[in-house]
């Protein structure tokens, strides 16, 4: 019994979704029903599938066309961003593996 409790909750938020919002896309208000639904996606708005808010606060309907869209913009500005970002790690690795080093000098 206890088993579809967690497990089934993954897809769960887009019933929720689907029961809060109104069937169009928060992009290009396109307006969805019966078959088309389908059509019709909950995006993250943090892009992290595991928030889900009961409220519904990090979600949005979006067709498939512009879920997609919405995704390859994110990873667009993922490729771009982390190239700064990324250096702040390797250079407190460095410092760590220097403070190692000194340790071990003395
Ligand atoms: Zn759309
Ligand atoms: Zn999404």
């Amino acid at each position: 019994m206890t088993r579809c409790g967690k497990a089934g909750s993954g897809e769960n938020y887009r019933e929720q979704a689907l029961k809060m919002f109104p069937w169009v896309c928060g992009r290009c208000a396109r307006e969805f029903s019966g078959k088309q639904l389908r059509e019709l996606t909950v995006h993250h708005k943090d892009h992290n599938h595991d928030n889900n808010p009961p409220d519904g606060s990090n979600w949005e309907l979006l067709c498939i066309y512009c879920h997609d869209n919405e995704h390859q913009r994110y990873l667009e500005a993922d490729a771009h961003g982390p190239a700064g970002k990324s250096s702040e790690p390797a250079a407190t690795y460095k410092a760590f593996a220097g403070l190692a080093h000194m340790l071990k000098d003395t």
